[in-house]
């Protein structure tokens, strides 16, 4: 079953300095369930990809569609988390977390709650914590509980770990994983780690920067380790 299906996207950006074409002609289906890594050099367009499939950047060429409807903006069934956490300063951690819930409300089908997503990610004691009471890899760790708050199906990651140290990093790694094991959630995840994108996914899609296209389309056929 396909959720996410892209058809001839392009997207070209105009700068001072003259056009650049970021992504040109892409077509990628990806099914419900799967775990994806995009990975390529800087400047291949994997954020541009990822910017457009969370429906915050326009598109003028192609179609993209998710779970057969076109993608025209933001949708509630979409988390996306980015390099930075973005939490909010004056906001606690779990007022942080909550905060999709008051723009959006809950869906039907609810999945775990504030205080589940703060447990199984360690944060339990740390709701009525501030942001800047927390290290990089717990704020980063709230950004991913924010983004799971609504129950997504589908959880789209730009770089989440681009900043923590290589322990740090492992350990969200294994965290991600159990998230998407236990939720059964499609993750799309940009990574600059090759190890990272084999580690977790089940696939792993290799992007070339002349111009933005996909060079290869990798199933990952080994057994995953357990967690
Ligand atoms: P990646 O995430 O793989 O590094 P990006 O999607 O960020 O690639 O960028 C793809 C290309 O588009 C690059 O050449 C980049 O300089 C350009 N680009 C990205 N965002 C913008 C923007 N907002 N304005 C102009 N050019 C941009
Ligand atoms: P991580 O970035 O994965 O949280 P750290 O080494 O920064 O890794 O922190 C490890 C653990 O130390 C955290 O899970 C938390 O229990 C505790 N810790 C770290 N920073 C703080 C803090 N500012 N306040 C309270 N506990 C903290």
């Amino acid at each position: 079953e396909c959720l996410i299906s892209l058809r001839g996207l392009g997207k070209t950006y105009i700068t001072p300095t003259g056009q650049v074409r970021a992504l040109d002609g892409l077509d990628l289906d990806i099914a419900d369930g799967e775990f994806v890594s995009i990975v390529g050099p800087s400047g291949c367009g994997k954020s541009t990809l990822l910017r457009m499939l969370a429906g915050l950047d326009p598109y003028e060429e192609g179609e993209m569609r998710m779970q057969g409807h076109p993608i025209q903006g933001p949708s509630r069934d979409v988390g996306v988390v980015f390099q930075a956490a973005n939490l909010l300063p004056w906001l606690t951690v779990r007022q942080n977390v909550e905060l999709p819930l008051r723009v959006g409300g809950r869906h039907a089908n609810d999945g775990p709650s504030v205080d589940t997503l703060l447990d199984m990610t360690g944060l339990g004691d740390f709701g009525q914590r501030y942001p800047y009471e927390l290290s990089g890899g717990m704020q980063q760790r709230a950004g991913i509980c924010r983004a799971l708050a609504r129950n997504p199906r589908t959880l789209l990651m730009d770089e989440p770990f681009g900043a923590l140290d290589a322990l740090t990093r492992e350990r969200m790694n294994l965290e991600l994983q159990r998230i998407w094991q236990t939720n059964g959630k499609t993750v799309i995840l940009i990574t600059h780690s090759i190890a990272e994108a084999i580690f977790l996914a089940d696939r792993v899609i290799v992007m070339s920067p002349r111009p933005g296209r996909i060079l290869r389309d990798l199933h990952v056929d080994i057994p995953r380790p357990r967690t």
